[in-house]
């Protein structure tokens, strides 16, 4: 996590306390086999159709339960932080999910996009979408390639992440 992710992490603006980080079924896995136990580190997040977020592929992360729809996201703690967040910032590094390493990007129709997600106001908004990217290491090849995995992988495991589902708290 470089220097201006930290500075956001400082002023509660990054994905960090951000309330919808989704989470792929390969993810809760690596969570699963890193002792985590499931219903403290994911959540069920009820889904409004008003975030457009992923609106080119939600039949994939969006589950029915009891007549509501719901992503499974990443838990946050009280003061809105993601259970993994540290003074130093994340303790999964290198392993931060997909979701986490995209964000503030994301692909719609095939281009990359950034998506600062209504409030949340990343501090490279004042930049043009190569120059963000490279602050951050990354480039528009990086974020497809994110997006892709992120997309197939929910896809392919639509149904087990459905039966997830019960086992969370909710918000
Ligand atoms: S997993 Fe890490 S990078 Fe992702 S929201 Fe949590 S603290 Fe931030």
């Amino acid at each position: 996590m470089n220097q201006t992710c930290l500075q956001c992490i400082n002023q509660n603006l990054s994905c960090c306390h951000h309330p919808r980080i989704i989470v792929t079924y390969e993810e809760i896995c690596f969570f699963k086999k890193q002792g985590y136990k499931i219903e403290d580190v994911i959540m069920a997040r009820k889904y409004c159709d008003e975030e457009s977020f992923i609106l080119d592929w939600k039949e994939y992360a969006v589950f029915r339960k009891n007549g509501e729809n719901y992503e499974i996201c990443i838990k946050k703690n009280k003061d809105s932080s993601c259970v993994f967040l540290t003074a130093h910032g994340c303790s999964l590094k290198e392993n931060r999910p997909l979701g986490c390493q995209i964000y503030p990007f994301w692909v719609v129709e095939n281009s990359v996009i950034f998506d600062s997600c209504n409030d949340f106001k990343c501090l490279l908004s004042s930049f043009d979408i190569h120059h963000m990217l490279a602050i951050i290491g990354e480039t528009e090849k990086s974020i497809r390639l994110y997006y892709s995995k992120f997309k197939n992988s929910m896809i392919k495991h639509k149904e087990i992440l459905a039966k997830i589902l019960p086992m969370l708290s909710q918000t």
